[in-house]
């Protein structure tokens, strides 16, 4: 587990509830027999080495988004901060929508962002498939016990009979049937007997509960459907509220984080839990289920079923377009792990349901990058400079150092030649109020480089600037005793055009035009914004560090990363993270 936390961890509600829990010793007495199982097999174990359990469970039927990572960061850092494991689990029970690219891509993803699930000498990595014949085995236990029954309702029928919110539900006519006929039945639809939608498993509870979702709740449904691990082996599968807690339970988790939408959900978790523990399946101490607010970020959206459209409509270009908010997305924009963990430490955890501005996520990426990125300059905009006193051919070697705030990693070279490239809106032909940059008789500073002072410009027929010329004061180069000799107030960045590396720069923005895309009956895709990529042609400082996962300052513009998908040697692509918060202070 990653150990180099980029930030005092703040407390939470949730860790105050572990505290009070290894306080308490809630856990003294737990068996782990080193694998997922029901009580039988926990029974034969020895005491948990984990001092608590948590767990990451997806459903592997898209790719991971900024939320997951949060969850991510919440379940696999509680664990290694108290003593515990967490498991990576694929929570892979509904056949329809799972796909092993999208198991692989999860994987990836919880590895990137510097998470394992390796602990105790073994691997935690499970998939919920891997339980069918013990949650089919619990439902038979339940049926037995006269806690569960197969309805031949409709399940139109049964959603009429569930009642609403001010009305009490009504009993199924099969309710009291008895327990020789729903395990014949169940088998029945095991075997592949009756078609989908025919008959279901129900839990016995309390039609009239005010929690609708303890009005006899669907346990097992038929779906004559493949599924990605267990292929044609089954055609009854769990729901969802059912199959939940009975993973938690086989794999001895402690604390079970999720979303608020679950909290109505609780007390079938709990129901589901006691009963198995009572018939001896499940085996104590049981699992808890604790909520929190979902991350919600500004700018984006991240239901599963939008960032599909948006890559199927080809809104973007695929999950992985660096103006996505999934993982491979920001990944490929240049976010690192580093700055998304302290992203997510940063926002919090709470109950409360609250929006989170996605400039948040930039000011993480600064933070952490800042302290280490290495520095170079590029020119996306670019206009040419000579040097009409400095020879042809001749080479001054100039250096820079390549992170301000760490001189232990030395300077870089770079050299001074004739003929330049500056930014176009470092020179102005008529100059507007306080400007202090490139003008006809003005003088600035070459950063690294020497003093020089703006003798003329050439023009184009259309009237366009296409060069600028300017002398240079030999004594003032930066570093050298001579460098204030001559006193300037502006500061401009250059290349040597004889030395410039050509590489494409695409500049992004936010995805959305508006900051809450999806909210109420908003249509998120009138809301696109047109300009959120483009492409410009620019040059790079020579020895611009081009390795993936490497993120460079470049100076005045922001925080850059080589396009891991497109960029090559000869031609680079580099993605723009985000612009740097401070303006850009002049400096020699
Ligand atoms: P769906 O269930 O609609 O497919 P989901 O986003 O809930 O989508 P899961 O694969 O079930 O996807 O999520 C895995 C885990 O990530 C769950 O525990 C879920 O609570 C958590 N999670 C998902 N979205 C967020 C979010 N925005 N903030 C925090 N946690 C999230
Ligand atoms: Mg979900």
């Amino acid at each position: 587990m990653t150990t180099d936390s980029v930030s005092p961890v703040t407390t939470n509600f949730l860790r105050n509830i572990i505290e009070a829990d290894l306080s308490a010793q809630r856990f003294a007495g737990k068996l782990w027999a080193g694998q997922p199982g029901p009580a039988s097999v926990q029974a034969a174990g020895s005491p948990d080495p984990a001092k608590i359990r948590t767990r990451f469970p997806p459903e592997p039927n898209g790719y991971l988004h900024i939320g997951h990572a949060k969850s991510i960061c919440l379940n696999f850092g509680l664990a290694r901060d108290y003593g515990g494991v967490c498991h990576l689990r694929f929570d892979d029970t509904n056949p329809e929508k799972e796909e092993q690219e999208y198991v692989d891509g999860i994987i990836d993803a919880v590895k990137w962002l510097g998470f394992n699930w390796q602990s105790n000498g073994s691997e935690h990595l499970f998939f919920a498939s891997d339980y069918f014949g013990v949650m089919y085995d619990c439902a038979l236990a339940l049926i037995q016990a006269g806690h569960a029954y197969v309805d031949e309702q409709s399940p139109e029928q049964m959603r009429t009979m569930r009642g609403t919110l001010t009305e009490a539900g009504q009993n199924s006519p099969w309710r009291e049937r008895p327990a020789s006929d729903s395990t014949r039945l169940l088998n029945e639809m095991r075997e592949g007997k009756h078609a989908d939608g025919s008959m279901a498993l129900r839990a016995k509870i309390d039609m009239a509960s005010p929690n609708i979702n303890l009005r006899d709740p669907v346990l097992y449904r038929i779906r004559h459907a493949t599924h990605h691990r267990t292929g044609n082996q089954w055609c009854v599968y769990p729901m969802y509220a059912f199959a939940h807690p009975i993973e938690d339970a086989l794999e001895g988790i402690t604390h079970s984080i999720c979303t608020l939408e679950f909290e109505d959900q609780r007390p079938f978790y709990d129901w589901t839990l006691n009963r198995l523990n009572e018939l001896g399946k499940l085996a104590a101490p049981l699992p808890h289920q604790y909520e929190f607010a979902r991350l919600n970020m500004s700018y984006i959206v991240t239901s599963k079923r939008k960032l599909l459209q948006l890559v199927k409509e080809g809104h973007v270009t695929g999950w992985d377009d660096p103006r996505m908010p999934t993982i491979v997305g920001l990944r490929r924009r240049g976010y690192t792990p580093e700055a998304l963990r302290l992203f997510c430490e940063r926002t919090g955890v709470s109950k409360n349901n609250a929006r989170i501005d996605y400039s948040l996520l930039d000011q993480a990426l600064r933070e952490v990058q800042d302290p280490v990125a290495p520095r170079c300059v590029a020119i996306l905009d670019p206009l040419k400079l000579v040097i009409t006193n400095f020879p042809a051919g001749q080479v001054e070697p100039c250096q820079a150092p390549r992170n301000p705030h760490d001189p232990e990693v030395g300077q870089r070279q770079f050299g001074f030649t004739r003929e330049l490239w500056i930014e176009q809106e470092d020179f102005a032909e008529v100059p507007p109020p306080k400007y202090f940059r490139l003008f006809p008789g003005n003088s600035v500073r070459l950063k690294y480089g020497y003093v020089v002072t703006c003798t003329g410009f050439t023009k184009d027929s259309s009237g366009k600037v296409t060069e600028v010329h300017a002398e240079y004061h030999p004594d003032t180069k930066s570093g050298t005793a001579g460098s204030n000799a001559v006193k300037v107030k502006g500061t401009v960045t250059w290349i040597s055009a004889a030395q410039a590396i050509p590489a494409e720069i695409r500049l992004y923005d936010r995805l959305f035009s508006e900051p809450f895309p999806d909210a109420g009956d908003n249509d998120f895709l009138a809301c696109l914004n047109p300009n959120s990529a483009q492409s410009v042609k620019a040059w790079l400082e020579p020895g611009t560090v081009a390795t993936a996962g490497v993120v460079s300052q470049f100076e005045r513009l922001g925080y850059f990363a080589v396009d891991s998908v497109d960029s090559t040697l000869e031609r680079p692509v580099f993605n723009r993270v985000t612009t740097l918060k401070d303006t850009w202070a002049a400096g020699v």
